[in-house]
């Protein structure tokens, strides 16, 4: 099910098959200069997308899923075929049923077409690199761009370890400062407004002390910058398993609200050197967003298990969330009854029952259907 179903380029739409990849999407839609900006891990679905609510590196400036998604072709789990919305852009008729499918991971019905809104692909997009001292500078430095209104297509955060990683992966064409780096995309109508936010981004980060700011002049150097970017979890595991093939990784996935983000990141970071193990750090920093990724030799599942938990708590005790974009599934049942308590899962039940009385689709993922058991 990976047809295109319905594209009309200037209602800045496209109705899909939800088993057709965003990768895919983005390829079928380069002609017409339009973006699905959701870009989550390689091979997600659109509909996986939604029903997960991912997100990735564009979700700074487009939104994750939720904020683009018009309508949607759902199955439920007795037959019933429900078409949430017609397709308009905005609409308050009714209850908002993209909302409540959007997220539930695939516990409320199966979704079969999917319409999203469109964005234009900015005429003009430059990459910045800029390494700072220290983790807690990098972040004071987007809590600044953030507030100061100034727009960046995205915002993300390299600890030095990982920028490490990528220079020993030789996978890039340069060498990078082995520091705390922001890659920022800076996208315009033409050069001129590219270049005045630039100046604005790089006065920022000078008054935040940035070690250095580079930025490409061209689309080449736009996407040599980039790469770093990309390559960042690929580096971790190459790294750990040249050391021991046995070696795993754990990628934890908390969002705090911005103005914690310098606080929190250093106490993660510290959290995970002070118990010894090989880690690196990526955030979505421009949406609050971290992945630790933590490398581990099985007999020390336990102790990685007990640190991220302590992450997750200092994630939910700043107001944060145990998952910005990866969801619940099994493994975060009793973190999400942390975060959020007892009586909004409660109603989330009551949902799920009013939906799927007989529990056939994927029981027992989000939260347990019977509130007393213990899963195993
Ligand atoms: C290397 C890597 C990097 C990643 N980076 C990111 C990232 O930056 N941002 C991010 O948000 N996520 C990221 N992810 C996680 C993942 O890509 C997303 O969660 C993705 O959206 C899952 O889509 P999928 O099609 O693979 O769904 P699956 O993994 O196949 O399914 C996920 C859940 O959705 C349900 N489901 C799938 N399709 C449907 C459907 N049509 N109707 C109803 N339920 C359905 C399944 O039952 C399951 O519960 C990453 C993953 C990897 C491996």
């Amino acid at each position: 099910m990976d047809a295109i179903v319905h594209f009309k380029p200037t209602d800045l739409d496209i109705t899909v098959e939800a088993g057709l990849g965003w990768e895919a999407l983005n390829d079928y839609l380069e002609d017409y200069r339009l973006m699905f900006p959701v870009d989550p891990g390689p091979g997600a679905t659109v509909g996986g997308c939604v029903t997960n609510n991912s997100s990735g590196t564009n979700a700074t400036r487009y939104g994750a899923a939720f904020a683009n998604v018009v309508s949607l072709t759902v199955v439920l789990a007795d037959g019933t075929v429900v078409r949430t919305k017609k397709r308009p852009r905005k609409t308050s008729a009714g209850y908002n049923l993209n909302g409540l499918f959007t997220g539930s991971e695939g516990t409320l019905g199966i979704i079969t077409e999917v319409t999203v809104k469109l964005h234009v692909k900015p005429k003009v997009e430059r990459v910045a690199v800029v390494p700072f001292k220290t983790i807690k500078d990098a972040a004071n430095s987007v809590n600044e761009f953030l507030i100061s209104g100034i727009s960046l297509n995205a915002i993300e955060l390299l600890d030095d370890k990982m920028m490490k990683c990528v220079n020993d992966s030789g996978e890039t064409t340069r060498k990078w400062t082995q520091a705390p780096t922001l890659f920022l995309k800076i996208g315009g109508s033409n050069d001129e407004v590219v270049k005045s936010t630039i100046n604005q981004t790089k006065e920022i980060s000078a008054q935040h002390g940035s070690l250095d700011f580079q930025f490409a002049s061209n689309e080449d150097e736009t996407v040599e910058l980039w790469s770093a970017r990309k390559v960042a979890l690929w580096s971790t595991i190459n790294q750990g398993k040249l050391k021991n093939d046995d070696i795993q990784l754990w990628t934890t996935d908390t969002a705090v609200p911005i103005s914690q983000l310098p606080r929190y990141l250093v106490e993660v970071k510290k959290t995970i050197d002070d118990a010894g193990l090989e880690n690196t750090l990526v955030a979505h920093i421009g949406d609050g967003n971290a992945h630790s990724f933590i490398l581990y030799h099985p007999e020390e599942h336990a102790k990685a298990e007990r640190i991220v938990h302590n992450i997750v708590k200092k994630a939910i005790e700043l107001e944060g969330t145990c998952t910005g974009e990866h969801g619940i599934g099994y493994g975060k049942i009793d973190l999400l009854e942390e975060e959020l308590g007892l009586i909004p899962i409660d109603v989330m039940r009551k949902l799920k029952l009013a939906l799927d009385p007989h529990r056939i689709l994927n029981p027992d993922k989000v939260f347990r259907m019977d509130p007393n058991k213990k899963l195993e």
